[in-house]
């Protein structure tokens, strides 16, 4: 078995909070040193492009920005390839503006909006759901970049962007469109911007109900690191095959230390 590209998840694989997860940067180079192409694919759009790279290259480990997609600049993208360049209502903060603008989209008023477009905001208020329940009920669609219902920290859980997307939902009776993982929207994408055609591919994240589940559903190698939001104990949980990754491995770390041992049980 050879593979040849690796898309990984950023938030509780890569690191936590802003510090990196025991000996990822190494591991990546070690993996990288292997031929691997790695390419990083977050649900959080709390940031940009460019911001992740910044983080990432703070912590050891250089990137160029077109090797990272977040659930933001792929929801752009998707609405851009969709429907052409849109107006946006956007519940999110600057660095969801920024990736929606990248693609030309323009960001409107509620009664202006043709979509509603919701992340993780760390300033949310009543006003804002006030002002997406409002467009979604006069005919706007509701797009939720992703549903994660927490975000890892350093510090323990954090409401993540699902917990607003089911506010606004339980308001308009709505449901949304979902392109965050564990949506084959966003793994379309990303298969189309990274050119993957042929190539074996291989997912790494810390969420069984995002990472391993969207992985599963395109038939790419899945593997879970215990180093985020599952624990083992998650495991033992009937969570059906759907949700069941090919390989576990403590962190990113172990799985660059007993690569080729992984790589030769995996078979053909
Ligand atoms: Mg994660």
């Amino acid at each position: 078995m050879k593979v040849d590209q690796i898309i990984m998840d950023l938030d509780g694989c890569v690191y936590l909070g802003d510090h990196p997860i025991n000996g990822s940067p190494q591991a990546i180079k070690k993996l990288r040193d292997k031929g691997v192409k790695i390419r990083f694919l977050t649900n959080n759009a709390t940031k940009t492009r460019e911001d992740y790279k910044n983080k990432l290259s703070k912590m050891g480990i250089p990137v160029e920005s077109n090797d990272i997609l977040t659930s933001g600049s792929a929801t752009a993208i998707y609405l851009k390839k969709k429907f052409g360049e849109t107006n946006i209502y956007p519940i999110g903060g600057k660095a969801l503006i920024e990736e929606l603008s990248r693609e030309g989209h323009k960001i409107v008023e509620w009664n202006k909006a043709d979509f509603v477009v919701v992340c993780l905001d760390f300033d949310i208020n009543y006003d804002k759901l006030l002002n997406a329940t409002r467009a979604v009920m006069t005919g706007a669609k509701l797009i939720a970049t992703n549903r994660d219902p927490t975000v890892p920290s350093e510090n323990g859980f954090m409401p993540g962007a699902g917990a607003i997307v089911s506010a606004i939902e339980c308001a308009t009776g709505t449901k949304a469109f979902l392109v965050g993982k564990p949506s084959k929207v966003i793994l379309e994408i990303a298969s189309s911007y990274w050119n993957f055609k042929d190539n074996v591919v291989m997912i790494v994240g810390d969420r069984l109900d995002t990472d391993i589940l969207a992985g599963n559903e395109m038939n790419w190698i899945t593997v879970l690191v215990l180093s985020g939001a599952t624990k083992i104990d998650d495991l033992k949980k009937e969570n059906g095959q759907k949700m069941k990754p090919k390989v576990i491995v403590r962190d990113l770390l172990d799985l660059a230390n007993r690569w080729d041992e992984i790589l030769k049980n995996l078979g053909e």
